[in-house]
């Protein structure tokens, strides 16, 4: 975990209006976060029904608040004003700083990064949510590399505090400190890390994941294993996380990271999350995982 510089941190400009590429799980996440927290966004997608999945996803998380009696309906009405769905670059011309989070396919991203870039005003900083994807690599298709850097948020966004902000090869720390400004503005903490396969969290979460697996291949029961887990004091057991997070996902990080560290995130034959993979038991996100759901 790097620091970032005390002076630029203090210089850093504030985002005074963003903008998120993609609608999904995660972009609408980011737009509701940032709305809510005061700062305008715009949410592009490829298709209407992307974006009204992703309004209704903050409609429904405000909602919420009112029922609870924590927001007024006026204020619900200010937040959701404050997120722009568009289908094009409209308005990116006055934007300050971009989360992309489009499907995690480094072609993909590459080819939304760079059209995007020309979109932007001189000095706004282009950030990605990947997972799994170097920066530095992302980085490549890019103008200005020195613009760009990784933020990536959690999931569910509103309610997971972390961003890692990482750190590419070419990013400069204006970058990283106007990004560590915006996280903070969205009420999040922020952690500086380097570029590396799985950065900080999932470092230390993937080989936990692949401790569990090992322990089921060798006949360990899972909901054991949760119980344990519950009981020992984390929130949910490593069976129920991989559910939340999704098996499919959980999957291909785990083959970036034994690509990354193959002394020691590799396995032999095949592990439970292998066999979840195989069987399309995705987790939470088909309502088949470890776990059913109705
Ligand atoms: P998702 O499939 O829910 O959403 C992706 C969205 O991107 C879709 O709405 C799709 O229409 C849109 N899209 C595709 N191409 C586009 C383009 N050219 N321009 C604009 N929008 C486009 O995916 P997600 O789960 O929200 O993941 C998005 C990113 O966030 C990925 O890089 C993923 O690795 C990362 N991430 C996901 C999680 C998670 O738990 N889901 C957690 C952290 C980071």
């Amino acid at each position: 975990v790097k620091k970032v510089s005390k002076s630029f941190e203090s210089k850093a400009e504030p985002v005074k209006k963003a903008a998120v590429l993609g609608a999904g799980i995660m972009g609408g996440g980011v737009a509701y976060q940032s709305a809510s927290k005061g700062t305008p966004i715009l949410m592009k997608d490829i298709n209407d029904a992307a974006l009204d999945l992703g309004l209704d996803e903050a409609t429904k998380l405000l909602n919420k608040r009112v029922s609870r009696g924590r927001m007024d309906a006026m204020k619900m009405a200010s937040v959701l004003n404050k997120i722009t769905p568009t289908l094009n670059y409209g308005d990116f011309g006055s934007v300050d700083l971009v989360v992309e989070a489009v499907v995690e396919n480094p072609n993909v991203k590459k080819a939304v990064l760079a059209e995007v870039e020309g979109e932007l005003p001189e000095g706004a900083v282009l950030t990605s949510n990947t997972s799994t994807i170097s920066i530095t690599e992302l980085a490549t298709a890019l103008k200005k590399p020195e613009n760009f850097c990784g933020m990536h948020f959690f999931n569910p966004v509103h309610q997971m505090p972390l961003v890692e902000v990482i750190r590419g090869e070419k990013t400069s720390e204006e970058a990283v400190a106007r990004t560590v400004a915006y996280a903070k503005a969205m009420g999040k903490t922020p952690i500086v890390v380097n570029d590396c396969p799985g950065f900080l969290v999932n470092r230390v979460l993937f080989p936990y994941f692949g401790g569990f697996s090992a322990l089921v291949s060798d006949g360990a029961n899972f909901q054991q294993i949760d119980k344990v887990m519950e009981r020992f004091g984390w929130p949910m057991g490593p069976a129920y996380l991989l559910d939340v997070v999704g098996i499919d996902t959980a999957h291909h990080a785990d083959a970036v990271m034994a690509e990354g560290f193959p002394d020691r995130m590799t396995h032999e034959g095949e592990n439970a999350i292998d066999r979840m993979y195989k069987l399309e038991r995705f987790g939470q996100k088909n309502s088949k995982g470890f776990y059913r759901y109705e």
